[in-house]
């Protein structure tokens, strides 16, 4: 059986785990989450990073910090998974969901302003599959209402935005406030885990504060303030330096771990275009502005009917490949309190989309195996 998913080890994580124990302290915000903070600050230019248990946890950061109150409305895309969005509906937001693009199952970036009221405060975008939203637009749209931007980067390590002057920056450096991954499904991974980038000053100071249980214990260790209390409200939300040290071995390997997904995506390209162009099923589009990660290699069928026999013929053959996202708006929980506004775009992704096995260490062999059997499949 070839499994849709992975976790690849590097093999450094047992030794920095028992590193970490051996310096007598495993609770958060030591040696190692020191060193993951210091890693992403350098390589990308964040002001700054604070390592929390999950991508989750970091949105749920970004929704109190950015104070959303009930009633405040918040635009989402709807083909994204439920954290996006119920962060913000924790503390009370009204969500406004965005639809996706024609040619990319990420949000709609010219279907944003219309929905823009008195009442929006935020908008999160989710860079689908690391591919960037052309956050140049977001941030005129901010700019000129008066938003917070948040990025849901959870799917974005390694991933650029290249703007219309020619710069490029890494994706999570845009937003005043973006949320990351290392969910064992992502490109580097700890089990559970995520990182809050603060890239708005203003933010900063208190994030520690809502990081460390409301507390001003940050500033206590770096001899700040000489007692420290309940300053604020805030939860646990930062992760045991066994999780740091297991995340730190993965990243001294991000290089070599992009260099495989990359490999296998190219490899998933060259070898199903010709067969996909045939029977009218699309591949991944990444725009001019993006660049790719190769954190996901998916396929778009003309109908929820094709994509349920082509998953039934992988499986036939012991390949596991999958669908995810059902469309936010259309959900269960949320249907009732959606504004009734048709989303087609993202209901199409959610029926007819599909996501092939890629992880570092799939070997050449078994994606030949892969390719040999999607072959097969006649529109
Ligand atoms: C994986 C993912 C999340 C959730 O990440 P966790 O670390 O599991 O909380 C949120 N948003 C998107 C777009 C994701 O892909």
């Amino acid at each position: 059986m070839i499994p849709f998913n992975k976790p690849y080890i590097t093999g450094k994580e047992l030794g920095y785990i028992q590193e970490a124990i051996a310096t007598g302290k495993i609770s958060g915000n030591g040696h190692f989450s020191k060193l993951c903070h210091s890693f992403f600050e350098k390589r990308y230019g964040f002001k700054k990073c604070l390592l929390t248990s999950s991508c989750t946890d970091g949105l749920e950061m970004a929704a109190l910090l950015v104070n959303i109150k009930p009633g405040d409305e918040v635009i989402i895309p709807s083909y994204t998974f439920v954290s996006s969005a119920n962060a913000f509906v924790l503390r009370g937001a009204k969500i406004v969901f965005v639809d996706s693009r024609t040619d990319h199952p990420g949000m709609d970036e010219e279907a944003i302003e219309p929905l823009i009221t008195a009442r929006t405060k935020a908008i999160v975008v989710v860079h689908y599959a690391g591919v960037a939203v052309d956050m140049d637009k977001v941030m005129v749209l901010a700019e000129k209402y008066n938003l917070l931007v948040i990025e849901d980067a959870a799917q974005c390590i390694e991933s650029y935005y290249n703007k219309a002057d020619q710069t490029s920056a890494p994706l999570g450096s845009i937003g005043h406030l973006a949320a990351f991954s290392f969910h064992e499904t992502k490109n580097i991974i700890s089990g559970e885990g995520g990182m809050l980038v603060i890239n708005d000053p203003q933010f900063l100071h208190r994030a520690e504060i809502i990081w460390e249980k409301g507390t001003n214990r940050s500033s206590f260790f770096r001899g700040e303030v000489d007692k420290y209390g309940w300053v604020d409200v805030g939860s646990s939300f930062l992760p045991s330096e066994v999780t740091a040290a297991f995340l730190y071995a993965q990243l001294e390997e991000l290089e070599s771990i992009q260099l495989m997904r990359k490999t296998i995506w190219d490899r998933y390209e060259s070898g199903l275009k010709d067969w996909a162009a045939q029977y009218g099923i699309r591949m991944p589009y990444i725009p001019d502005y993006a660049t790719n990660n190769a954190h996901m290699f998916y396929l778009v069928f003309e109908s929820m009917e094709k994509r349920e026999s082509f998953i039934d013929l992988l499986k036939s053959a012991g390949i596991l490949s999958v669908f995810h996202y059902q469309s936010l708006h259309a959900s269960p929980f949320y249907l009732s309190s959606h504004d009734g506004r048709e989303l087609p775009k993202s209901d199409l992704y959610t029926e007819n989309l599909v996501r092939l096995p890629l992880y570092a260490g799939l070997s050449e062999e078994e994606q030949s195996f892969i390719i040999s059997q999607i072959l097969k499949f006649k529109g």
